[in-house]
């Protein structure tokens, strides 16, 4: 991708601010990913081990598409990132794996934009989010930086208006208080207004993907609990209204060491042991990428899913599983 050196120190900035994205090409930086698109996403078998629970995730920075909005260079890259979307979608449909999108408000604008009678000739008449959600069972949920004159509010606002709203995931943030890119998680305690768009109002409540700028130091630690306050992220308040998901990391290899943690008997049978990660844009594109994504993340994932140590889902389903089968119990797995 080239950028003018505006347009990259732009870049460098949002960089920084957006801790946990991958913005950068980084094939170590983490996200976490999805499930089941509104279901249950599964409860342990008595007698069984409990699964550990995946969710398979893609973040679309504010850097895209690349270029002005309007410009027929913009419209050409969402264009190609539409078609890799489509394409990811139906892959991970036909492993029957739900995947979760979280695109920041640059391609929001631009579905917007360019949603027109043509481009959705190929998806049924719906702009293409809609189609993902309804037709390819996607998961769609906000990712913000927080750049650009756009806060979470105004990238969960432009989802309502494509028609795929609802979701009160934070996908994403930068956790630690200490750093100056801090995004103050706990505004969302109660509603927050839209910058942007200074009409919508949202509160987010699921924290998934808690990380540091570039990724340098995010947090190890796997389970779902409700963070007590800035200053004790993972020390879990019953009585918090922000449920937290740990990312935990090193993708498909880091949930085989989870279901070893689990078969080893070392954390509680009733503990929710979470992953997740976000298989980023530029990877997807590369040639090849898809392939490879199928190769090295669907088709393990399915298969420990088939073997019944792993459940594949979305981050809301994971939270409606966590308070409906294991009645809310937070478990804050940090080695
Ligand atoms: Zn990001």
């Amino acid at each position: 991708m080239r950028a003018s050196p505006l347009l990259a120190n732009a870049l460098i900035s949002a960089v920084a601010a957006l801790a946990g994205c991958g913005q950068v090409d980084d094939p170590a930086a983490a996200h976490d990913a999805p499930a089941e698109p509104g279901g249950d996403a599964g409860a342990p078998d008595a007698g069984a081990l409990a699964p550990v629970y995946v969710v398979l995730f893609t973040h679309i920075e504010d850097s895209t598409p690349a270029g002005p909005l309007g410009t027929e260079p913009n419209r050409a890259g969402y264009l190609a990132m539409r078609r890799t979307l489509l394409d990811m979608a139906a892959r991970a449909q036909a492993h029957d794996l739900t995947w979760v999108l979280q695109p920041d408000w640059k391609l929001l604008e631009a579905a917007l934009l360019y949603e027109d009678a043509a481009t959705t000739a190929s998806t049924g008449g719906k702009n293409v989010l809609r189609y993902l959600r309804e037709d390819l069972g996607v998961v769609i949920d906000p990712h913000s930086h927080e750049n650009g004159g756009y806060n979470y509010t105004d990238v969960a606002h432009l989802l309502e208006q494509l028609g795929v709203g609802g979701s009160t995931v934070i996908g994403g943030h930068i956790w630690d208080p200490a750093l100056p890119e801090f995004q103050g998680w706990d505004r969302f305690r109660a509603p927050v207004t839209g910058q942007r768009y200074p009409e919508a109002s949202w509160r987010g409540d699921i924290l998934i993907g808690a990380g540091t700028p570039n990724h340098v130091n995010d947090p190890l630690v796997s389970g779902v609990w409700r963070p007590q306050d800035r200053d004790h992220y993972f020390v879990d308040d019953p009585a918090g209204n922000i449920v937290a998901l740990g990312a935990w990391h090193d993708q498909v290899a880091g949930v085989d060491e989870l279901v070893a943690l689990r078969a080893a008997g070392d954390v509680p049978p009733d503990a929710m042991l979470t992953a997740s990660w976000n298989l980023q844009p530029a990877t997807l594109t590369a040639p090849g990428g898809l392939d490879d994504v199928e190769a090295t993340v669907l088709a393990p994932i399915a298969a420990m899913r088939d073997a019944g140590t792993v459940v594949a889902t979305d981050f809301t389903s994971l939270v409606a599983t966590w308070r409906s089968a294991h009645g809310a119990t937070a478990y804050v797995h940090q080695p």
